[in-house]
């Protein structure tokens, strides 16, 4: 989930398509050690879901979702990027359709 070009506030799919997906890999450990205890794995692998969903995501997908570990999110959440490849199969995950073209263009950062 990014926040720049379309606004990902109103989506939310990829962090809650696969509790696979936000790993950890190259996070510096201060940022880690700042990240509840209680949303990280207990392997520490990564973050920690219920089901599909990441449990660090508020709100509902597809209407209004927000990430309320936003400026210590791993890694692979900062380079999903709207309208990439692993966006579209997020979305596609929970029936939206893939972005257009205009609507990665007008989004707001
Ligand atoms: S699936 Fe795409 S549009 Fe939706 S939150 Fe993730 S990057 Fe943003
Ligand atoms: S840490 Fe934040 S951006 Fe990453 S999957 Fe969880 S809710 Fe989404």
């Amino acid at each position: 989930m990014d926040q720049a070009g379309f606004d990902c506030r109103t989506c939310g799919a990829c962090c809650a398509t696969s509790a696979d997906w936000p790993r950890f890999s190259l996070e510096p450990d201060e940022q880690l050690d700042r990240i509840p205890e209680a949303l990280v794995k207990a392997d520490l692998s990564g973050m920690r879901c219920e089901g599909d969903r990441c449990l660090a995501l508020s709100g509902t997908i597809g209407e209004a979702a927000a990430c309320t570990i936003y400026a210590l999110r791993p890694e692979v959440c900062r380079e999903c990027q709207p309208g990439d490849p692993e966006c579209d199969l997020a979305r596609a995950t929970h029936g939206m359709a893939p972005l257009s073209e205009a609507e990665i263009a007008s989004g707001r950062s």
